[in-house]
């Protein structure tokens, strides 16, 4: 391949642009995983982790991608054959879904339309008919990454509970976590999924559990087979600083830069920039006369835009022009909207400017790829950022 000045506009919604301050944090020799130094820098991370996800309870590391995450979530607090109430609210809902079948539950899923969020009051009556409490769990996606479409969390908590079922409530961040706001325990979550290579700024190979009381109580009588998924020997382990297996030692160096970033910006800011962003982005959608895969106004991904290209185009033309011509990669539609849409991931490591050159690239993409914008999405999304100032 010809060499390609400029850096690579990496705008998929995960993995995201690693920061340089990041990959300098890990550009350091591996060390003892057990000695004084490790010690030191795991201890600063159990304390500082749960911050990002708002909770105060522990929020285990594994050494995995997101799924293996996932995989933990349901393996610590389920037992063999256990109802769980799951939603489709895209691909990656339904790829847990079928995980979680093939872990021999009992999956019940209330299928979406993959335009929206989870609607609560689905969940509510599904629950309300539950007489017997059969089901033991509810897992949602925060953020389904698939579609551009976020569920509001706190609602379907208080769905449970209007419904006065004792289910628990597991939710996957993956493509959330530091980037929309979220709130583990305020939110009465109970295991909270999330991963290293999207909002976190990381590159890919951390998965995280975030746990409640409740969920460890149900993790001591949960039967599902488990091992290394096993949040106990994690959190004996952690308790000395340490961990029960290797860690992956130098992805942990650039966890502790990453949440120095995040919160010296402060978790506030960081929301704040991200829907400034997708703003300005469905800002440029609108002007280029197409449709956002999201379709309720409330429900609007902060971290990605999913974008219809209609009927008569092909999404996966105006990608692969975007790759060869302009060294800009967007996200796939995936599962049932392969071909149909495409998406622009705006989280992790952005400034106004990466945007621009992100939105501008698809602009011309599009243009080239016949799917004639019908005026200037760079210029709506230019106008939306200089007059709204973060
Ligand atoms: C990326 C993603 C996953 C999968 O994570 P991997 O790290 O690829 O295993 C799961 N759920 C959501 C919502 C995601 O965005």
């Amino acid at each position: 391949m010809a060499y390609r000045s400029g850096r690579h506009f990496l705008q998929i919604p995960g993995p995201t642009n690693v920061p340089d301050r990041v990959l300098r944090a890990m550009d350091h020799p591996t060390i003892d995983h057990r000695g004084p130094q490790f010690r030191t820098l795991a201890s600063g991370l159990f304390a500082d982790l749960p911050t990002i996800f708002g909770t105060e309870q522990p929020v285990v590391v594994y050494p995995s991608s997101g799924t293996g995450a996932w995989e933990a979530a349901l393996v610590n607090t389920l037992s063999p054959g256990d109802r769980v109430l799951m939603y489709e609210t895209g691909h990656f809902a339904a790829l847990w879904s079928n995980m979680a079948r093939r872990l021999g539950l009992d999956v019940e899923v209330l299928d979406g339309d993959w335009r929206s969020g989870v609607d609560p009051a689905r969940v509510e009556q599904h629950l309300a008919d539950d007489d017997e409490h059969a089901v033991r769990a509810v897992a949602v996606v925060h953020n389904e990454t698939s579609t551009g479409v976020t569920t509001d969390v706190a609602e379907v908590r208080r769905a449970i509970d209007r419904a006065g079922h004792p289910a628990l409530l597991l939710v996957d961040t993956i493509s959330s976590l530091a980037s929309i706001d979220y709130r583990h325990d305020q939110w009465g979550v109970d295991v909270t999924v999330g991963g290293s290579q999207k909002g976190l700024m990381l590159p890919p190979g951390l998965g995280f559990n975030a746990v409640s009381q409740r969920a460890r109580a149900a993790a001591s009588k949960a039967r599902l087979p488990r091992s290394y998924w096993d949040w106990q020997d994690m959190l004996d382990a952690n308790a000395n600083g340490v961990f029960p297996f290797t860690p992956a030692t130098n992805l942990l160096y650039g966890l502790r830069e990453a949440i120095d970033m995040l919160l010296e910006e402060g978790l506030d800011q960081v929301f704040a920039r991200h829907q400034r962003h997708a703003a300005a982005t469905r800002a440029a959608v609108d002007a280029w006369g197409l449709e956002t895969q999201c379709r309720v106004p409330s429900e609007h991904s902060g971290t990605l835009t999913g974008v219809q290209v209609g009927e008569a185009h092909d999404a996966d033309a105006v990608r692969a022009v975007a790759l060869e011509r302009f060294d800009l990669s967007l996200g796939a539609g995936l599962g049932r909207l392969a071909g149909k849409m495409f998406r622009i991931g705006h989280l992790g490591d952005l400034g106004d400017l990466t945007l621009l050159g992100a939105i501008g690239g698809v602009e011309m993409s599009l243009e080239q790829a016949g799917v004639t914008p019908s005026a200037s999405g760079l210029t709506a999304a230019s106008k939306h950022l200089a007059s709204n100032q973060s």
